[in-house]
C-alpha cells in the first residue's frame, strides 16, 4: 500500500493558473508562489464581493481517536466528487501546523486517494502565512516588554500580562519560562510562556477578519495585559497595530492550491479547534463561495468542538451559513468509543459498534439543535468487515439518520459520489432552519451552560473561583455580550479524554477564561487542555528525512 506522500509524488500537478479558471480567475487575479501556489489579490477578493454565495458544506465528524479520522480527506473526497458531477466546486480547508506534523499526526492535507497538493509544500512552509503570525504574535510581546522597559508609561501589571509569546512547534519546555534575566540591561524579569502559533489570539484574529481593514481595527482591540488599576490594555494603547497590521499583509491573503483531481482549493489559516475556534479562514469561505456554486469546507476535530464554533462564532460572525452538515464517523473510532483498545482495532466487533454508535448519535442529536441537514459519511478503512459496515448503516437506518459509504481515500472521487449524490439530495430539500443555539445576550455562564449541556451532554458545569471572578469581571469590561471559544480535549464529549462513548451525568470544569477580544470571543478553558502541545515518545519526526534531490521522505 502507497503511503499519502508516495501517492502525492507521484500525482502530476497542473499550473494554478489552469486551476484558477476553473474559478474564473486570470493571472491579473493571483499573486503567484511558483508555478503551483498563489494567493488571491485583496482587489479581486473585492470585487467578487457581491457575487451570489454558493452553498456551503460542512465536515465535521464524531470524537477522533488519536490518528485523526478522515475528516480532511472526506472534505478533499466530497470535493472531488462534486467537481466529477460537473458542480462548481471549491474546497476550503485550514493550513497544517508544524505542531502534530512533527508530533504525533504526520500530515495533514487530507490523505491516501483524496490529497491536496503540493502536500510537501502545504505541510511544512507553505506561503509562510504562519511564520507570518507567528512573528506578529512575537512582534507584540517583544514592543511590550520593550515599553516595560522604556519606563512603562501605561503602567501595565507585569503580574498580570496576558498576551504570551508564541511558536508554531509542539514544546513542553516553553509553556513557562522566565525572561529578561540578566540585570538592568536585559529587559524587566518576568514570568512569560509560549502557545502554539495556531492558539495565539493572532491567528483567530487574521482568520475571522474580512479584510485588511478589519484585520487592523480587530488586532488594535486585542488585551495584552491589565495595568495597575486592573483595566484592560490594549494593542492599541501600545499603538502598533499598525506594524503588525503591516506584518500581516500578505498573510491575510488566501492561498489557492489543488486536489489530487484538480478540484480548486483554498487553504487559509489554520486555528486548532480544541484550543482555539478550529476554522479556516473567513475570508477563504467566502471567496470560495463567491467563486464556486458549492464549497466543501471543514472544521476541526469532533462537531463538539470545531462544528459547534464554526457555526456559533463564525458563522454568526459573517452569516456564512451551511447548508448541510457532513458527520464523519469511521468504525475504528466508533469501535474505540464501544471500549476497544487501539492494538485491536483491525478484528470485528459488532458489539462495540453497536456500543460505539452513541457517540455518533450525540453529534448527529447536536447538528440538529442547529437546525441544520446533515449526513453521516463512513469513511471506509480496509480493516473495516462488510458485516461491519452493514451494522452501521442499518444503526442509522433505524434512527432515521441519512448515511453514505465514503471510500475516497481508496478511490478517489469515485469513491465519494455516493455521499455526494446524496448531499446534493439534501440540499434540494431545501430543509434548512439554521440557529445559533445561544442569544448573544445570555450571560458568560448562561452561554457555556448551554453549549456543555446541548453540546457536551454535560449535567452540570463548575467554575472556579478564579473564573467566576474573571466572568464578573469581563461583564464589567463590557465583554460580556461576546460568543464563547471552549478549550476542550478533542477525545471526549466530556473534559476527561478518557471518557470514551457518550458520558452521563458528568460535569464540566471551566478553570479559566481569556480574553480575545480583537478575534471577538471568550475562551473558556476546561479540564487540563494546554495552550502548547508536548511531543510524544515517538514523534513523527523521527520517521522524517529528506533525499540528496531534495525530496521529502516520510512525511506520512
Ligand atoms: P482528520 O482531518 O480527521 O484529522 P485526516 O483526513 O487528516 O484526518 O486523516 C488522518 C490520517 O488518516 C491520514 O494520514 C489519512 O491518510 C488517514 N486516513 C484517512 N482516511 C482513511 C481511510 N479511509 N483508510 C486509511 N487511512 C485513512
Amino acid at each position: 500500500m502507497k503511503t499519502d506522500i508516495e501517492i502525492a509524488q507521484q500525482a502530476s500537478m497542473e499550473p494554478v493558473l489552469d486551476i484558477a479558471k476553473k474559478l474564473g480567475l486570470t493571472i491579473d487575479d493571483l499573486e503567484l508562489y511558483g508555478k503551483y501556489k498563489a494567493k488571491i489579490s485583496s482587489e479581486k477578493l473585492e470585487q467578487i464581493s457581491a457575487n451570489k454565495s454558493g452553498k456551503i458544506i460542512l465536515v465535521t465528524a464524531i470524537n477522533p481517536t488519536p490518528a485523526g479520522e478522515g475528516k480532511s480527506t472526506v472534505t478533499v473526497g466530497l470535493g472531488d466528487a462534486l467537481q466529477k458531477l460537473d458542480k462548481k466546486t471549491a474546497i476550503a480547508m485550514r493550513e497544517p501546523s508544524l505542531g502534530p506534523t512533527m508530533g504525533i499526526k504526520g500530515g495533514a492535507a487530507g490523505g491516501g486517494y483524496a490529497q491536496v497538493m503540493p502536500m510537501e509544500d502545504i505541510n511544512l512552509h507553505f506561503t509562510g502565512d504562519l511564520h507570518a503570525i507567528t512573528t506578529a504574535n512575537n512582534a507584540l510581546a517583544a514592543l511590550m516588554d520593550n515599553h516595560i522597559h522604556q519606563g512603562n508609561e501605561l503602567k501595565i501589571d507585569q503580574r498580570r500580562i496576558v498576551w504570551k509569546r508564541a511558536l508554531d512547534l509542539n514544546d513542553r519546555a516553553l509553556r513557562k519560562v522566565v525572561i529578561g534575566l540578566g540585570g538592568p540591561l536585559q529587559g524587566v524579569p518576568r514570568e512569560d510562556g509560549f502557545d502554539i502559533t495556531v492558539a495565539s489570539e493572532i491567528m483567530a484574529v487574521l482568520c475571522l477578519a474580512h479584510d485588511l481593514n478589519d484585520l487592523k481595527v480587530r488586532l488594535s482591540k486585542m488585551v495584552i495585559a491589565y495595568n495597575i488599576e486592573k483595566q484592560p490594555v490594549t494593542v492599541g494603547d501600545l499603538g502598533v497595530e499598525g506594524a503588525l497590521t503591516l506584518l500581516l499583509k500578505d498573510a491575510v491573503k488566501p492561498n489557492l492550491v489543488q486536489t489530487l483531481e484538480h478540484t480548486p482549493a483554498i487553504i487559509h489559516g489554520g486555528p486548532f479547534a480544541n484550543i482555539a475556534h478550529g476554522c479556516n479562514s473567513v475570508i477563504a469561505t467566502a471567496a470560495a463561495s463567491k467563486l464556486a456554486d458549492y464549497v466543501v469546507t471543514e472544521a476541526g476535530f469532533g462537531a463538539d468542538l470545531g462544528a459547534e464554533k464554526f457555526l456559533n462564532i463564525k458563522a454568526r460572525n459573517e452569516q456564512i451559513n451551511p447548508e448541510i452538515v457532513v458527520i464523519v464517523a469511521t468504525i475504528r473510532a466508533l469501535k474505540m468509543h464501544g471500549g476497544v483498545a487501539k492494538s485491536e482495532l483491525a478484528e470485528e466487533n459488532i458489539d462495540a459498534l453497536k456500543k460505539g454508535f452513541a457517540n455518533l448519535q450525540k453529534h448527529v442529536d447536536s447538528i440538529k439543535s442547529f437546525g441544520l441537514p446533515f449526513v453521516v459519511a463512513i469513511n471506509r478503512f480496509y480493516t473495516d468487515s462488510m458485516k461491519e459496515i452493514e451494522v452501521l448503516k442499518e444503526l442509522c437506518h433505524a434512527e432515521g439518520i441519512p448515511v453514505a459509504l465514503t471510500e475516497v481515500w481508496e478511490k478517489g472521487s469515485t469513491g465519494g459520489l455516493e455521499l455526494a449524490r446524496k448531499v446534493l439530495e439534501i440540499i434540494e430539500q431545501d430543509k434548512n432552519e439554521f440557529q445559533h443555539i445561544y442569544s448573544l445576550d445570555a450571560s458568560i455562564e448562561e452561554k457555556i451552560r448551554t453549549i456543555a449541556t446541548t453540546i457536551y451532554g454535560a449535567s452540570n458545569v463548575e467554575f472556579s473561583t478564579k473564573a467566576k471572578k474573571q466572568m464578573k469581571d469581563f461583564q464589567g469590561f463590557g465583554w460580556g455580550n461576546l460568543p464563547i471559544c471552549m478549550a476542550k480535549t478533542q477525545y471526549s464529549l466530556s473534559d476527561d479524554p478518557s471518557l470514551l462513548g457518550r458520558p452521563q451525568e458528568f460535569s464540566i470544569t471551566v478553570r479559566e477564561l481569556k480574553p480575545s477580544i480583537g478575534a471577538g470571543f471568550l475562551v473558556a478553558l476546561t479540564g487540563d487542555v494546554m495552550t502548547m502541545p508536548g511531543l510524544p515518545k515517538q514523534p513523527a519526526a523521527l520517521k522524517m528525512d529528506v533525499n540528496e534531490q531534495g525530496k521529502a521522505i516520510g512525511l506520512f
